[in-house]
């Protein structure tokens, strides 16, 4: 799959990454990771001090798939609204996955400290501001459920807007305590540190076969080696889909500009996460060498060749758009980048168990907070590997 087009900014702000050979060799393993991307090394992380014998293939370079292209907010509320998901899944667990989110990035934000690579987690709130009128009611219902179970945040009039930022909103969620992070730095510290407690890691190794007997399946890869596992966890992003469809995931496109570094953030308060109810948004993040992330933008299709067609147009919208929002603030797009973007169509992420695939599980974290997502999919599954169970699976397990 052709899942990016572009000049990236995350592989750039680590220039020497680790490096890991190719497999070489027939191996076996207690639980093999597919895909070496922020998924695979959530997975790999959370299984490193089990006990248990792990390996992880990656078919190109560790971090090279979406991870790279990733804008890496953190955030608890997602693609679909959080009363948008009462409507789906009830309150109970619509609730329940916000809070998970919630604990995710507080996970996340404890295990950055301890990486031997620092991945740049910091704590950021969110400005979520209604695109227009029928977007103030959705903001109002919104709030509704984030007070009644205790989350923290305000809804914000067109004066307290104007107050914190130069533009002009009929009203907003401030939503404090979501994070942002590099998650190209992020996953190269979980598998170095997954590697010190012995998770063999493998680049450039495809699997591009598999033989199944009765329970159990043997992998292969392109060169012909052959990894005999008792547990596999697709973690192989939007790729995964060629291995197995699940009805419940949409791939589309998506556009991301970095700009060059800005002298002066100071009109940003507190350089907030911004997104608005607006769908397809807009959204927008700074980094710690103070650069603008601006992305969005989303197109339907699932088609490189259109995406990309439309990078140089979408990467001069997003600064138009920018500039509608922060008009004395003079960017230059310097990394830009089309790539595929996938989610779920009821808004929840998948876990998916397939009587074709014995003693596998697929790690579909799709949505716009993949990281988040997968954080809370790799505790699931290692929990489901290492003990049986987890009270959390049945959440995620694919719906019919
Ligand atoms: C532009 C953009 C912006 C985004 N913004 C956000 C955001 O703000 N916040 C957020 O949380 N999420 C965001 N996401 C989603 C996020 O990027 C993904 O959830 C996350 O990167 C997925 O990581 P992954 O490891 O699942 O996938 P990938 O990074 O794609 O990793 C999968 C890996 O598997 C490897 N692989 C595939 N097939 C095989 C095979 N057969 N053999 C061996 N290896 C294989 C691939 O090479 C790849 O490296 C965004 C996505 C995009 C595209």
């Amino acid at each position: 799959m052709d899942l990016l087009h572009g000049k990236l900014y995350w592989p750039a702000t680590l220039p020497a990454p680790p490096s890991y050979p190719v497999l070489e060799e027939d191996i076996s393993c207690d639980v093999l990771i597919i895909g070496g991307g922020s998924s695979g090394a959530q997975c790999a992380f959370e299984l490193a001090q089990t006990g248990l014998d792990i390996v992880v293939l990656e078919k190109d370079l560790i971090g090279s798939g979406s991870t790279s292209a990733n804008t890496a907010l953190l955030q608890y509320l997602g693609d679909k609204m959080l009363f948008e998901l009462v409507n789906s899944f009830g309150e109970e667990k619509a609730i329940l996955h916000t809070k998970l989110c919630e604990k995710a990035i507080d996970k996340i934000e404890e295990v950055s400290k301890i990486l031997p690579i620092d991945p740049d987690f910091k704590r950021r709130d969110s400005l979520y501001f209604a695109s227009g009128g029928f977007g103030s009611n959705k903001l109002l219902h919104e709030n509704f459920y984030l007070k009644k179970h205790g989350f923290k945040s305000e809804l914000w009039s067109e004066e307290n807007i104007i107050q914190h930022y130069p533009f002009r909103k009929q009203s907003a969620l401030y939503l404090y305590d979501d994070g942002e992070i590099n998650p190209f730095k992020y996953t190269h510290g979980l598998l170095q540190y997954a590697k010190k407690y012995g998770v063999r890691i493998y680049e450039n190794t495809p699997v591009n076969g598999r033989k199944r007997d009765t329970d159990e399946i043997t992998f292969f890869t392109e060169n012909h080696h052959s990894i005999r596992a008792k547990y596999t966890i697709f973690a192989a992003g939007y790729e995964g889909l060629e291995w197995k469809k699940e009805k419940n995931s949409v791939l589309s496109s998506t556009y991301a500009v970095v700009t060059t570094p800005v002298e002066d953030l100071s009109d940003w308060y507190k350089r907030t996460l911004i997104w608005e109810t607006a769908r397809p948004y807009i959204y927008m993040r700074t980094t710690p060498d103070n650069r603008i992330i601006i992305g969005g933008l989303d197109e339907k299709t699932n088609n490189a060749e259109k995406r990309d067609a439309k990078l140089i147009h979408k990467k001069e919208k997003l600064i138009t758009e920018f500039n509608l929002l922060f008009p004395i603030t003079q960017v230059k797009p310097d990394y830009y980048l089309s790539a595929f973007y996938g989610g779920t169509h009821d808004g929840f992420p998948v876990i998916g168990q397939y009587p074709e695939f014995p003693n596998c599980y697929f790690l579909f974290a799709y949505g716009d907070n993949g990281l988040v997502y997968s954080g809370i999919m790799a505790e699931i599954l290692r929990d489901v590997i290492t003990s049986g169970s987890s009270t959390m699976l049945s959440l995620y397990q694919q719906r019919k």
